[in-house]
């Protein structure tokens, strides 16, 4: 069920008193949820008086029902009233995600709508990192975020010196990271899918390998 209230603040520009509509909860079933959190619209809220758009962090749960994945927004001081019902939602076969930036809920959002897995995807952002890194040696490389092109094709968006680039993402090599880690994931129930989780990924799995 999707579950919103209307609140009220300052437009950041004019000062003039604006209402917002702030979901707690919204799911696949509300026209466009999935949309406008991938495009970050939701969060979006123009000023009456100055047409001034401002975007606003909150905390939500998206429920994505399509893919049986529930999706939390929270600040990071927050998230201990959350646990119960993360837990609860698990011992259901929900995958579970927390996120605490709208930004990382979009990436999330677009990664799920094609039905891939946050976790392959990362491991793909660690390589791609890493070609980039090689051939652009010298250049500063910002973080690596999943997104979706004007044809709803996956690609990574990336900064070089402060420049946005993009590149595409082959499908092809989406199936093959998943041959090579889907048994050694099997077992990972994180919450957390990011680029810290991918950095105690490997090294558990170098850890495993030497063992060997
Ligand atoms: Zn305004």
């Amino acid at each position: 069920m999707s579950q919103s209230s209307i609140t009220t603040a300052a437009c950041p520009n004019c000062g003039k008193e604006m209402e917002f509509k702030l979901w707690q909860t919204i799911n696949t079933e509300t026209e466009n949820a999935r949309e406008d959190i991938i495009s970050g619209a939701l969060f979006d809220f123009t000023c009456p008086e100055c047409g001034n758009v401002a975007r606003i962090q909150y905390p939500i749960l998206f429920n994505d029902l399509e893919n049986n994945v529930w999706i939390w927004c929270y600040p990071e001081d927050a998230t201990e009233e959350i646990m119960p019902v993360i837990k609860a939602a698990k011992a259901k076969g929900v995958t579970c995600r927390l996120v605490h930036y709208q930004e990382a809920l979009s990436e999330k959002a677009a990664i799920f709508k094609l039905g891939m897995d946050d976790r392959i995807i990362e491991l793909m952002k660690l390589a791609a990192g890493a070609q980039v890194t090689e051939i652009m040696s010298g250049c500063e490389l910002g973080p690596i975020v999943f997104a979706l092109n004007k044809e709803q094709q996956p690609c990574f968006l990336f900064k070089v010196d402060g420049k946005t680039n993009f590149m595409d993402m082959s499908l092809e090599e989406y199936e093959e990271f998943k041959r090579i880690f889907g048994a050694l994931l099997a077992d990972d129930d994180s919450l957390v899918i990011d680029a810290r989780w991918v950095m105690g990924f490997m090294q558990g799995g170098t850890a495993v390998e030497s063992d060997a």
